[in-house]
């Protein structure tokens, strides 16, 4: 089967909430890696399994660590995926077309200063 779609990715530091962003491909996520900050931070693992792919983040808001397991199938045909902390709701890592996670790091990065307002 060949593949041939680009997602791309975006993740935001634990550290200091900037949020990155790169674009994968079925082959550049083989066959696990990280994805570190422009502060050093580690911020994102990929790790490709058989029919999954782990996510696993670290968490501006809850100071925990998150994992997520998507489906590589469903991944490389199109699918959009917004991982969340599971506390706070707040959108840690956007997988989707550049666009629409471009339109969603916006919509994110407002809950997140909301959030860090009212503190
Ligand atoms: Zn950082
Ligand atoms: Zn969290």
């Amino acid at each position: 089967m060949v593949i041939d779609v680009n997602r791309t990715v975006a993740y935001r530091c634990p550290g200091c909430g900037d949020v990155r962003m790169l674009e994968v491909t079925p082959f550049n996520t083989m066959p696990s890696s990280a994805f570190y900050c422009s502060c050093g931070e580690e911020c994102m693992t990929l790790d490709k399994q058989k029919d999954t792919v782990s996510v696993n983040s670290g968490c501006i808001l809850c100071d925990g660590k998150h994992n997520w397991k998507i489906k590589s199938k469903s991944l490389w045909q199109g699918k959009s995926y917004i991982l969340r902390c599971r506390y706070s709701g707040i959108a840690l890592i956007f997988i989707g077309d550049e666009k629409s996670v471009k339109d969603q790091i916006k919509e994110s990065n407002e809950m997140v200063e909301k959030i860090f307002d009212n503190e």
